[in-house]
């Protein structure tokens, strides 16, 4: 743990400066004078002067005092939020010095909510009042009166649902002087989740596991566990009974999910175990009900949060426990603006709160199991689907000899195992991790390829738009009728598959198959995406061809065979992870076949079939594969057996970003545990117009690479129109 600047709350009494962290990516806090009779506490909302501005900050601590006294501005105002707890700033400190990020940009992400701290409207209730004689009766408006006749005052929404009528009666009702209105205090907006809601019967070793975690959280102190089980072998079941306890316990628990709004049956299962559903959060939740969850979760409300990455910064107060589901999942790395891994962050915090941590994953991390190898996290093993399903038996077909046409990227063995599975009224899955129609697209006439014009990248061509689009910048041009550079006409062709060119392709192959396409693309928000799901429960779809979105925790009962069109899409590149990360998605993927009494089938399309990754699916051997993940990393010195930071120097200007990474790279450290890989350019050379260079820190375990990068990026000047970014433990290396 690295040390905190953030005061305890006791630390304060007397003072007359004070130093507030405003949301802004300042370098530090500022200080204020506090005049008057002010009260201030540490992690208290207070607004202050910034400039002409008036700007919202939190109370951090003590004053440096080495600002001239004259020149300090007093704070204008304390605003009546509860205050920030202490664990949640030492995290905002303890992640903007591990990130290298300015402090105010960290906690601008713990208050990304328009007017969080401005309070609640009070809430218009009506209640009846004298009718005037001269009232003229409806049916309508008469069932209004009736539903409020010595009952409590009621919202119009509420009015109206009860009496069934339109929101313009009860208008015309108040209008006439027949209803009186109130304002009521906001009441409670969520149900608290009953701990002892009747949930499912736990297997043996389930129910083992579950007391396990209930013991760490009953001792509420910080400890790892990684929830290691296969698929559908009931981790999620087995780690609701902890949050249970934490319930009984009156603390509040944060389950974190990769991909919070996919996976609408999580939320079913947890209604099912508690009664209720849990508080939400996410990116794409509307501001108003982002105030309403921030706001419950620092009044302590909301008992039980289930939310993306961003959910960490969120005030809780008295959490007691933490949840990261699918902990091995790269979503959980946030690479743009403050970067950091909601998975390390996650345990950071859990020490920071005392309290104790799950992982859960069927394909954990290998950071993670070399914490376990380690002896720093526990482990909890749940080896066996729950009930009667087995783990599907999985068989690779060989595309080098596939037979098939250049348009063709279904395998006999694949079309066959479509049409017997369809006929026998089961489901099937396509899984290729590709949006659009076809990944490239030339002309056979001059050889021009479609590249985005600010990215050194293909243009994909989505069919169903008639677009041709880029998937980094989100360029999009419509598909033109002659080719741009020979003017031929029907010139173009296509190289590749998509996930829209499978859909084609199957109709060739079981064309009565009622298809649903999954993507992020052709799925227009969370709603969209539940429909889906649902369709696919009711068996109103008999085939779902998708990207990764189809991997997340579905489990569909009727579901028995899976297709991975090409396996091997994932393992190109220079990416470290590469193997694990196919592997990970692929064992997910072939986890959604089989899931109840019916065996499952998978059927792996690759060119690689003697590749360790395919060879692990086939055998079912994580072990070995994963031993051997290991060894590499470990006779490479890669992480977890060493420490990496990427630097990324970017500008429009290609000749200024490759003379800013020279002179990075001249300056470069130098040790025997100190090792610097580049400048080169990146793999993305240009993205949205920016070129861009890369420089890459490898250290040894025991060296921290913070203290290495500030020193160095201090002795380069950057000029202005150049951009340097620090990625502390990269994920992406594009
Ligand atoms: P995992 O998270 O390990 O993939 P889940 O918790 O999603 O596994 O469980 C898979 C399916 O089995 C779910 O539909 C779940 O409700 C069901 N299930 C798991 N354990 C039990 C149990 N003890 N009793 C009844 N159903 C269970
Ligand atoms: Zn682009």
């Amino acid at each position: 743990m690295g040390t905190s600047d953030a005061t305890t709350a006791a630390g304060l009494n007397g003072k007359k400066r004070i130093s507030v962290l405003l949301p802004l990516p300042l370098a530090d806090a500022y200080d204020y004078r506090v005049d008057g009779n002010l009260e201030l506490q540490p992690g208290d909302f207070v607004v202050v002067p910034l400039g002409s501005r008036r700007v919202i900050g939190v109370v951090w601590g003590d004053a440096g005092g080495d600002v001239d006294a004259a020149r300090i501005k007093p704070v204008a105002a304390r605003l009546d939020a509860p205050p920030m707890p202490d664990a949640l700033r030492k995290f905002i400190d303890w992640v903007a010095a591990y990130s290298l990020s300015p402090p105010g940009a960290v906690l601008r992400m713990a208050m990304n909510v328009r007017d969080v701290l401005k309070p609640p409207k009070p809430v218009r209730a009506f209640a009846a009042a004298a009718v005037p004689p001269d009232l003229r009766m409806t049916p309508a408006r008469q069932r209004v009166l009736d539903v409020l006749a010595g009952g409590p005052p009621r919202t119009a929404s509420d009015l109206s649902r009860e009496a069934g009528v339109g929101a313009s009666v009860i208008k015309g009702l108040a209008a006439a002087g027949a209803l009186g209105a109130q304002d009521l205090p906001p009441g409670p907006t969520f149900a608290p989740p009953d701990p002892d809601h009747p949930g499912v019967k736990l297997s043996a070793e389930q129910q083992a596991a579950a007391a396990s975690l209930c013991d760490q959280v009953d001792a509420q102190k910080f400890e790892v566990k990684l929830l290691d089980g296969v698929t559908g072998s009931g981790k999620t079941e087995v780690y609701f009974e902890a949050i249970a306890a934490a319930l009984r316990l009156g603390r509040q628990a944060l389950v974190l999910l990769p991909e919070i709004a996919l996976t609408p049956q999580w939320f079913d299962r947890f209604a099912r175990r508690f009664g209720t559903e849990p508080v939400v959060w996410h990116s794409d939740l509307g501001q108003a009900r982002r105030k309403l969850a921030w706001r419950a979760v620092a009044t302590g409300e909301a008992r039980v949060v289930v939310g993306a990455r961003s959910a960490l910064f969120l005030p809780f107060a008295e959490l007691g426990f933490l949840v990261v589901d699918e902990e091995h999942e790269s979503a959980y790395k946030q690479a743009e603006g403050v970067p950091y891994h909601a998975r390390d962050m996650a345990i950071v915090l859990a020490q920071l709160m005392a309290c104790p941590i799950v992982l859960a994953s069927a394909t954990p991390s290998l950071e993670t199991r070399v914490n376990v190898s380690r002896g720093r996290y526990g482990r909890l093993e749940l080896p066996e689907r729950f009930g009667a399903a087995a783990l599907p038996a999985v068989e690779a077909v060989d595309m080098r000899d596939s037979g098939l046409k250049v348009d063709e990227f279904l395998a006999p063995t694949l079309r066959e195992a479509l049409v017997e599975t369809l006929n026998a009224g089961e489901q099937a899955l396509l899984f290729l991790n590709r949006r659009g129609y076809a990944p490239l697209t030339l002309c056979r006439v001059c050889g021009h390829r479609f590249e985005c014009p600010s990215c050194s990248a293909w243009l994909v061509e989505h069919r169903f738009r008639r677009q041709l689009q880029c998937h980094h910048c989100g360029y999009n041009a419509p598909v033109p009728r002659a080719c741009p550079q020979c003017d031929t006409e029907g010139s173009l062709a296509v190289c590749g598959p998509g996930v829209e060119r499978i859909a084609e392709e199957v109709k060739t192959v079981v064309p009565e198959a009622r298809v649903g396409v999954m993507t992020s693309d052709t799925m227009h928000g969370p709603d969209a995406a539940q429909e889906m799901v649902r369709a696919i429960e009711a068996r109103e779809l008999d085939l779902l061809i998708g990207t990764q979105m189809v991997a997340k925790g579905h489990h569909f009962p009727y579901l028995t065979l899976v297709g991975i069109v090409d396996a091997d899409l994932g393992l190109g590149g220079g990416d470290l992870r590469a193997s694990e990360r196919t592997y990970q998605v692929l064992h997910q993927v072939a986890g959604r076949a089989g899931r109840a009494e019916r065996p499952g089938r998978v059927i792996v399309q690759t060119h690689q079939p003697d590749h360790p990754v395919m060879q692990a699916m086939i055998s079912g051997d994580r072990e070995t594969f994963m031993q051997l993940e290991e060894d590499n990393r470990a006779q490479g010195g890669w992480p977890p057996y060493g420490r990496l930071a990427a630097i990324i120097v970017s500008s429009r200007d290609g000749a200024a970003a490759a003379a800013a990474a020279a002179a990075l790279a001249r300056a470069a450290p130098s040790g025997p545990d100190i090792q610097v890989l580049g400048p080169a350019p990146a793999p993305l050379a240009m993205l949205r117009g920016q070129h861009r260079q890369r420089l890459l820190l490898k250290t040894t375990r025991d060296k921290a690479v913070q203290p290495v990068l500030r020193a160095w990026l201090s002795q380069v000047a950057i000029p202005p129109r150049v951009r340097v970014r620090i990625d502390i433990d990269p994920y992406s290396f594009l």
